[in-house]
């Protein structure tokens, strides 16, 4: 495994000798198995905006919350089994009066770890006279529940290898590149950035086939994308962690059947 770029919390490493089916086993435990905060359940105390009810609560739900694992538990999982506490459940209370535009940084949260990522998300536009003031109960949980609780996104491709053929018309490759691979040494075509390819065949079209372009099968360059909850590193160590369990929890599975 080589790290590529890390590039605003985005992460790209070459990892080798790997399957498609093992690198999609990672890509599914990322989304579906990866507990991280969202809002739950919404409280609506005042509400005289635009926007019904319902339609607050599925913005808020959607805000993107910094999440702490070590201190909270999937619900389930909790003391309290699952009646709520403070282990499992966070409140963040919001009040606003218009005229204004709510943003997702007017909530002010109980722990100080778990706030919204991105500040500027709208929820709602207060004319004159228009007020809102909720309470919402962030919980932990993951994207098997539902997709709001997903950390990021995994993708991968075909580690490419770049073959330079008979290339006349060379400043146009290098200018076509989106990726810029490509360089100039005097008037020879060269790949400056092999690892930057993402196997579009813009220089291959272009060339006229002179230049193959091929993605290996089983050297894949991966790309994790997290949207803020976790960062990218916690993705891959939370992967890793999820993997195990779900090893053992096989294994002993397979051990009653004896
Ligand atoms: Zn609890």
């Amino acid at each position: 495994m080589k790290l590529l770029s890390s590039d605003k919390g985005e992460f790209r490493f070459l990892v080798k000798d790997i399957s498609p089916a093992e690198l999609n086993a990672f890509r599914r435990i990322i989304i579906n198995h990866l507990p991280s905060m969202a809002v739950d359940t919404v409280e609506i105390l005042d509400n005289s905006s635009a926007l019904f009810d319902e339609i607050i609560a599925q913005r808020i739900g959607l805000v993107v919350l910094k999440t702490d694992i070590e201190s909270y538990f999937v619900k389930e999982k909790c003391k309290c089994k699952g009646a709520g506490c403070a282990r499992c459940t966070l409140d963040l209370s919001l009040e606003a009066q218009g005229p204004c535009i709510v943003t997702a940084d007017m909530f002010i949260s109980k722990d100080p770890a778990v706030v919204p990522v991105h500040g500027k998300t709208p929820i709602v536009k207060l004319l004159e006279n228009q007020s809102l003031r909720v309470v919402a109960h962030a919980i932990l949980s993951t994207g098997k529940d539902h997709i709001k609780y997903s950390p990021g996104l995994m993708y991968y491709q075909g580690n490419p290898s770049i073959k330079i053929g008979n290339v006349k018309n060379v400043e146009e490759i290098v200018e076509i590149c989106p990726r810029k691979v490509f360089e100039l040494e005097g008037k020879k075509l060269k790949v400056k950035n092999n690892d930057a390819c993402v196997l579009c065949n813009a220089c291959v079209d272009a060339s006229g086939n002179e230049i193959e372009v091929k993605g290996s099968g089983k050297d894949f360059i991966v790309t994790i994308e997290p949207w803020g909850q976790l960062t990218a590193l916690e993705i891959v160590e939370g992967m890793v962690d999820s993997l195990h369990e779900q090893i053992d929890e096989l294994s002993e599975e397979i051990k009653k059947l004896k």
